[in-house]
């Protein structure tokens, strides 16, 4: 067998495996891309909200990237939920040696409300890693916390995020309240290309961890940004119309071979 694309992913531990690390292993094995993962946070939550976050400390996700990248190169990157702002320059030292596609999921808050970062995670997130991001996908209401001061403007959001740096910015719309799920793409050409999926009647947990993930996948097997974000969205549709209740709370997209 040749050897697989490989995709490192720095990610939440979430013990009911619906979002974080998880969601990210299953969803690119669903795709043939192995999975490096370091933890960057352990928490305690179920499938309706996260209760505790507890992150990983810096110095130690520093030795576990500085020991695993001096002997795997990964194709591609993926930042989820990030435990401590600390954790930032570790990281973009080590994206910076790479220089390989890098998908970062803005996680602020869980999908049951509770919120998982330090007050000035949002802009010490905007100055020290967009400048390495290819895809940045925040949710609308991910968008406006990062851009507070043109929150009511997606659209300018969008144009602050990427003057910090990020190649694409896909704001995703299944948080807000139309009757459709419309997620807009900025940067490139077009400079926007609107996204409409119809809005399934459940609510999700893991749906942000799992796009993300998709579009990494298809990043490391070679798509362009545009193509795996187009992609990647149409993969998860498809996940989150067969997903499954686990527990009482949040269904967890369909991601296992069927
Ligand atoms: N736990 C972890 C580890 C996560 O990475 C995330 C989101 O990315 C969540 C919980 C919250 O997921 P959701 O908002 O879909 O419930």
């Amino acid at each position: 067998m040749s050897r697989p694309r490989t995709v490192l992913c720095l990610s939440g531990h979430d013990p009911g495996g619906g979002a974080g690390l998880q969601a990210d292993i299953e969803t690119l094995a669903a795709h043939g891309v192995h999975a490096l993962g370091a933890i960057t946070a352990l928490t305690v939550q179920d499938s309706r909200d996260v209760r505790r976050v507890i992150a990983t400390d810096p110095a130690l996700l520093d030795e576990q990237l500085t020991v695993l990248l001096a002997d795997v190169r990964p194709d591609a990157v993926k930042l989820g939920l990030l435990g401590d702002p600390a954790q930032l320059p570790v990281i973009v030292r080590h994206l910076a040696r790479l220089a390989v596609p890098v998908v970062c999921d803005p996680v602020l808050r869980a999908g049951g409300g509770t919120d998982l970062v330090a007050a000035g995670f949002p802009a010490a997130l905007r100055a020290l890693l967009l400048p390495q991001v290819t895809v940045l996908t925040p949710n609308a209401a991910e968008a406006r916390r990062l851009v507070p001061d043109v929150a009511s403007d997606l659209a300018a959001c969008a144009a602050a995020l990427l003057a910090d740096g990020c190649q694409r910015v896909l704001i995703t719309g299944g948080d807000e309240a139309a009757p459709t799920v419309v997620n807009r793409a900025y940067g490139g050409t077009p400079p926007v290309r609107v996204h409409d999926w119809p809005r399934l009647p459940e609510t999700f947990h893991g749906a942000g961890c799992t796009l993300a993930s998709a579009i990494v996948a298809r990043l490391a097997l070679g798509d362009t940004a545009d193509e795996a974000i187009a992609a990647g969205q149409r993969w998860t549709q498809a996940a989150l119309a067969r997903a499954v209740a686990l527990g009482q709370g949040r269904r967890i997209p369909g991601r296992l071979p069927q």
